[in-house]
């Protein structure tokens, strides 16, 4: 069993765009810059905004912050929005989600330029990816890809099935895997026979944010396993989709939880704002 290790692969793509930005800056003068946008008072988002904000000074991309933990109204949220659309030395917009309760969370993610959109999920950057022309691709499963790729997952042809259809995991990772030429299949909480989808997987990417959803039973002998979820057990321990133990028993390679598809998908928001720099830029 070979264990798919994400935070190597980050490490790799995070040193790619250190030595991106610095050529940017070389060429133009320009620092990328990243918007951070944080509504409420939200434990776990203060911590992912702490991690993608470290990372983003890890690798030399600025980044600004507008954070309200008692709130914004949404009037205001809509004006801060266009200000930072208008800002040419802002190049990438992380709204970071969830927003409080009242909050249209889609009419604030399509008040984003879509040429800032970094996560990927405005509807034109969906829309793309649909149509098979994408210009930005959702960071997690747009992680979940390199990692596959970089331990030389053969996709092409391969039965791949998807557990979750969320808009920013299940769907998009189908699509992705669908333009790579798998044979997909999605299920979710209406699938009938879970096992018996998942027991044909040659690769079974799970993002359905349920611990042990997935068991080795469940598991094709020899199969990659792409684990996207990420759940904190009441004994504070973080844990995935799947139960490792027994999936690892049966997979041929696995992402463990934390340092799988978590690191990924870091890596990729800022390779995605450093694309949008440069874009914008037109470097
Ligand atoms: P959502 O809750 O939005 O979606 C979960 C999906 O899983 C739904 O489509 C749901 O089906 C399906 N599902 C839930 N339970 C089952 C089940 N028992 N059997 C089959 N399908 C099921 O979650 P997200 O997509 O936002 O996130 C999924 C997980 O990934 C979470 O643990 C989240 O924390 C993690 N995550 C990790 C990231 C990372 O960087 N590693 C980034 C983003 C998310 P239905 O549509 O029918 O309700």
């Amino acid at each position: 069993m070979k264990l798919l290790d994400g935070k190597a692969v980050a490490q790799k793509i995070l040193g790619e765009v250190a030595g991106g930005v610095r050529d940017l800056r070389a060429r133009t003068g320009v620092t990328p810059t990243l918007a951070v946008v944080l509504v409420g008072d939200f434990a776990a988002s203060k911590i992912y905004i702490a991690n993608k904000k470290r990372a983003a000074d890890g690798v030399g991309i600025a980044s600004r912050d507008f954070i309200y933990p008692d709130g914004l109204s949404r009037p205001a949220l809509s004006t801060l929005l266009e200000s930072l659309n208008a800002d040419p030395a802002v190049h990438g917009i992380l709204l970071q989600l969830p927003l409080p309760a009242g909050f249209d969370e889609d009419a604030a993610i399509a008040a984003i330029g879509p040429e800032k959109d970094v996560d990927g999920f405005h509807p034109q950057n969906l829309g793309r990816l649909l149509a098979g022309s994408p210009t930005v691709l959702p960071c997690t499963p747009a992680g979940c890809l390199e990692i596959l790729d970089h331990y030389g997952a053969e996709l092409s042809g391969a039965e791949a099935v998807v557990v979750g259809r969320s808009r920013i995991v299940g769907k998009p990772l189908a699509q992705l895997l669908l333009a790579r030429n798998a044979t997909v299949t999605v299920c979710h909480t209406r699938t009938r026979d879970l096992a018996a989808h998942t027991r044909r997987a040659d690769v079974l990417c799970v993002a359905a944010g349920r611990p042990g959803v997935i068991t080795g039973p469940m598991v094709k002998a020899g199969a990659w396993v792409v684990d996207v979820g990420i759940n904190r057990l009441e004994t504070g321990k973080l844990v995935g989709d799947v139960d490792f133990d027994s999936a690892s028993q049966r997979a041929g390679a696995i992402t463990p939880v934390p340092g799988g598809v978590g690191p990924m998908t870091i890596a990729m928001l800022l390779r995605n704002t450093l694309a949008a720099a440069r874009r914008q830029l037109r470097a």
